[in-house]
């Protein structure tokens, strides 16, 4: 014990051992070859630790939980929630623990630490990746300021389906910017290197398929086939492993029947062998006990052993490996080389994250009080701001002119400082955002008067992550005064949408229109005065048809975070010019969930397009919003695309350019995308896929070109071969401002 206590610290007085890879096998085989087959299991065993371990040891589970610590029998901890905290469960660690094994700890910072960006939903709206990179680097810092050094983030679900609670925590339904995100996110959280203590671990999550859950319920079956799953689900997971994410996390679902958990095509096969990825796998909170009620395990034990065998290396919170996994390896069941794999993934990554040389890391210096939090919150607004989609426009009516003297702010999300903290907030505290009337009355200057109604609550009883939220409201009584005040301006800002807590996990909704009250209201306050702008505040898609028909304007801001206020009175005022772009489709209806854009052909009702899709007859087809929509205050002109040859090879490539005008009179930006279509696979293909993407700031009656290169890789797909693969034929190439409204052109490639 000695001996290693030594060598560690010589470890950790040469930098260049500590950054060579290879001695990080070296290493991890060392303290491998000195484990006993109970700490060994114990590295993959991680507790919850929400109990205070600042004070004396609570008794019961807790107590024996401590115990465990202080023989090095605990891996990781979750929710450890201050630095204090963390030390003191280090220390039980390292202080008593005979190979003194440093635990990560773990904790869900999804959207920022203290301060707080974007439900991701929303930020993905702002296509800026380099802005996603920095809010993830932000949320490191504040994180490994509070001790936690690996976040469960970023969640790279592909999801389809407004009806699912946790669609506010991915980014939408397209695999191709959902990838870009990915690498995004992992590279703010990680940063170059793992060991600088500013850095933390990440985790790609739910591996895989959780967000494509049946009828959009929650945890529900996932029912796929393999050409899909590759197609749609997978390449977000594979753009994360290849960017080095340390941690993957399994998901609750069963995928064609097989729990994900216990997946060893999945976990073994694509991600550990195929993609050679060497980092570990967590369970998502219990999902290897989660067998059993999914009927594939008998007990806890058997859950062990289905869970170990496909590959799952650390069980959170499960008790299954702390109950099975020694027993199954002493008779036999379990061969010990599946657990030397999973502890060496383990011990790789605490290595990589420089714990040996320091288990205390950041969380041990004085460096607390410089994390620079008014910075952050600058950024916060820089990044808000940035996620805003301007859905309608009609005469303009926005930026609100200074001609406007009296404006009406209305609703029950108007003076709401909560609600934009969103889910999954981590510390970000209760009551902290700017409302909308903050940020307006901050903003207007001392001639225009702004007048406030709530009008309807929205939410009874306790919000917060397990208490379900009772939007069933019946009290009328504040409408008049909201009518009073809407008559009485010459606009009104009307501010609508979800509570923080309808949207996150468990939070499905069969109902994704404006809840409770709000429509009522809407319509009474619309009776008196039309010249209404409306302000989204929500985590999903929304049902806003009646809106989208008689309202001239809407914004869409979901929950933008600590800065939400000041970020929409931003653009309201024309501060700053609205540049995003939906993530994700908006429905007409409920009934058309799930929706979206990138979906399969079919051959009825026949179009000479050969694009149509499966439809309902009660309504129009198509999204109310498509994929990629989204307005300026100026208006954005495409040339015809041109292409450099028509046709090209295994080895060439061509170009595609487009140029684009401003032709209006503010500098803005415009997010130019870029579709394809394969004509004929061996696989049926999406009838259009998103392959490139480009930010151009353009000033009044500049142009500026967006060019996107077309080799073999861009045409790859999961072929019915099971392979990513090129193959030979025509390609529909698209470019525009949205999915929808593109100008075609065609290319043929032959190998
Ligand atoms: C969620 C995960 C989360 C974990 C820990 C689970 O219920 O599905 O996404 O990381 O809890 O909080």
């Amino acid at each position: 014990v000695l001996l290693l206590g030594v060598s560690f610290f010589t470890y950790s007085q040469n930098s260049e051992i500590k950054s060579s890879v290879k001695n990080v096998e070296q290493k991890v085989d060392s303290v491998l070859s000195m484990m006993t087959l109970e700490e060994k299991v114990g590295q993959m065993i991680q507790y919850n630790g929400s109990w205070d371990l600042t004070g004396p040891a609570s008794g019961g589970d807790n107590k024996q939980k401590e115990e465990r610590l202080k023989k090095g029998l605990v891996g990781s901890m979750l929710n450890v929630l201050s630095v204090e905290a963390v030390e003191k469960a280090q220390r039980l660690n390292m202080e008593n623990s005979r190979l003194k094994i440093p635990l990560m700890f773990g904790y869900d910072v999804i959207h920022g630490y203290k301060t707080i960006f974007p439900v991701p939903l929303g930020e993905t709206a702002s296509w800026d990746l380099e802005a996603m990179e920095e809010s993830a680097r932000i949320a490191a810092l504040e994180s490994v300021a509070e001790g936690v050094n690996w976040t469960f983030s970023p969640m790279i679900d592909i999801s389809r389906d407004a009806r699912w609670g946790r669609i506010m925590e991915g980014s939408g339904e397209d695999p191709y910017l959902t990838s870009k995100v990915a690498v995004a996110k992992v590279n703010g959280y990680q940063g170059n290197d793992l060991s600088d203590p500013k850095t933390i671990a990440a985790t790609a999550k739910h591996f895989a398929g959780y967000g494509l859950a049946e009828g959009g319920k929650d945890y529900n079956a996932v029912n796929i086939g393999q050409n899909e799953l590759h197609n749609v689900v997978l390449p977000p997971f594979q753009a994360a492993a290849e960017a080095g994410v340390a941690t993957f996390m399994n998901a609750f679902n069963t995928i064609d029947n097989i729990p994900a958990t216990g997946s060893e095509s999945l976990q073994r096969e694509t991600l550990k062998k195929d993609w050679n990825w060497n980092g570990f796998i967590v369970s998502d909170w219990g999902s290897i006990t989660e067998m059993i009620p999914h009927g594939f395990a008998r007990d806890k034990v058997h859950a062990a052993e289905i869970a170990v065998k496909a590959g799952s290396d650390m069980d959170m919170e499960g008790g299954a490996y702390e109950a099975g996994l020694e027993k199954l390896v002493e008779e036999g069941q379990v061969d010990e080389k599946l657990i030397d794999d999973a502890v060496r993934r383990i011990l790789r990554v605490k290595f990589k994250m420089g714990l040996f040389d320091d288990p205390y890391r950041y969380s041990n210096s004085k460096l607390k009080n410089q994390v620079p939090y008014d910075e952050h919150r600058q950024k916060a607004r820089e990044i808000a701001r940035k996620s805003i989609v301007l859905l309608k426009n009609e005469n303009d009516i926005l930026p609100v002119a200074n001609s406007v003297k009296k404006i009406a702010v209305i609703g029950p999300l108007a003076d709401d400082k909560d609600t934009p903290i969103g889910n999954w907030r981590a510390q970000g505290e209760k009551n902290s955002a700017v409302s909308v009337l903050e940020g307006l009355k901050n903003a207007v200057g001392a001639s225009t008067e702004i007048t406030y109604a709530k009008g309807v609550t929205l939410g009874q009883g306790e919000r917060s992550f397990l208490f379900p939220l009772d939007i069933n409201e019946t009290d009328r009584s504040g409408i008049p005064d909201a009518v009073e005040k809407a008559s009485d301006a010459e606009m009104v800002i009307m501010v609508l949408g979800e509570d923080a807590f309808q949207s996150g996990e468990g939070r499905s909704q069969a109902n994704i229109g404006l809840a409770g009250l709000q429509m009522e209201l809407l319509k009474e306050v619309h009776k008196v005065n039309q010249n209404i702008a409306l302000v989204l505040i929500n985590g999903r898609p929304l049902e806003i048809t009646w809106a989208a028909e008689n309202l001239p304007a809407i914004v869409e801001a979901w929950q933008l975070g600590t800065e939400s206020g000041n970020a929409i009175a931003d653009v309201l005022l024309g501060k700053y010019n609205p540049s995003a772009k939906l993530p994700v489709s908006f429905p007409r209806a409920v009934g058309q969930e799930p929706l979206y854009y990138n979906h399969k052909n079919t051959g009825r009702p026949y179009s000479p397009e050969h694009v149509t899709f499966s439809h309902y007859t009660d309504i129009e087809n198509g999204p109310l919003y498509p994929f990629g929509f989204g307005l300026s205050y100026t208006t954005f002109e495409y040339a015809k695309p041109e292409l450099s040859a028509s046709e090209f090879n295994a080895n060439g490539s061509v170009t595609l350019r487009v140029a684009v005008t401003n032709t209006g009179d503010v500098a803005g930006k415009e997010i130019v995308q870029f579709y394809l279509r394969d004509m004929v696979a061996s696989a049926a293909r999406p009838v259009k896929e998103l392959k490139g993407f480009e930010l151009l700031e353009i000033k009044p009656g500049e142009t500026k070109s967006a060019e996107f290169t077309i080799d073999r890789e861009t045409l790859k797909f999961y072929t019915a071969e099971g392979k990513w693969e090129t193959e030979e034929g025509e390609f529909e190439l698209m470019v525009g401002p949205n999915s929808e409204d593109l100008q075609r052109i065609n290319l043929k490639y032959s190998k």
